[in-house]
């Protein structure tokens, strides 16, 4: 499955120059709304992210995503996977389940992203729901930024990746950028502004 195809098809791999939600500057940046924005597609690449995470023996009670990036994409998985999702959201800057939403003791959950860079909002997830009985037995994402590695990808890890090493993640592709900081960024050199995602209409 070409998972840049259907980023590309969505106008959803934006070029330009951008403010990152680490505070890196990127001349990329994926829009992934742009590709759930369509049901049917949306099934579709949750449905091989399904595959994957059952082909590799992994059993699962239910799918939790960080709100708000990751509730299309782990509502789909969810829905593929036949089980339960549940979210979590931040309040004050903190991680928490809320909604009456609940984890059982052992509960087996994959926490699913729309796209890992340093998977810091998926670990957060994750404490969230492991310091109230939940197991987090998987990650997954539509894509990985490269910092972490993914289940059947050659890509090492790197020291930005924030996600525990003992607990596997799938994603459908790695999407690599250059990514700056705002010293070192050549975008910034030349004059150019970063701005935000979404900000400008994007
Ligand atoms: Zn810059």
């Amino acid at each position: 499955m070409d998972i840049k195809q259907y980023y590309l098809n969505a106008n959803a791999l934006l070029e330009g120059h951008f403010l990152l939600s680490s505070g890196n500057h990127s001349n990329y940046y994926l829009q992934s709304a742009k590709v759930l924005e369509n049901p049917q597609v949306a099934e579709m690449l949750a449905t091989e992210l399904a595959r994957k995470i059952k082909e590799y023996g992994i059993v699962v009670d239910c799918v939790c995503s960080p709100a708000l990036g990751g509730i299309l994409a782990g509502y789909e998985l969810a829905r593929s996977l036949g089980v339960r999702f549940i979210f979590t959201e931040r309040v004050n800057g903190l991680m928490n389940l809320r909604r009456g939403f609940s984890v059982r003791n052992g509960d087996r959950i994959v926490v699913c992203e729309d796209i890992i860079t340093t998977g810091g909002s998926a670990l957060e997830a994750a404490d969230c729901i492991e310091a109230i009985g939940g197991k987090v037995v998987a990650f997954a994402a539509l894509a990985n930024r490269g910092f972490c590695k993914r289940v059947d990808s050659d890509l090492e890890r790197k020291i930005e990746c924030k996600l525990p090493f003992d607990v596997p993640l799938f994603a459908l592709d790695d999407f690599i950028f250059d990514m700056y900081d705002e010293k070192s960024c050549p975008m910034c050199a030349s004059g150019s502004i970063a701005v935000k995602p979404g900000s400008r209409g994007n």
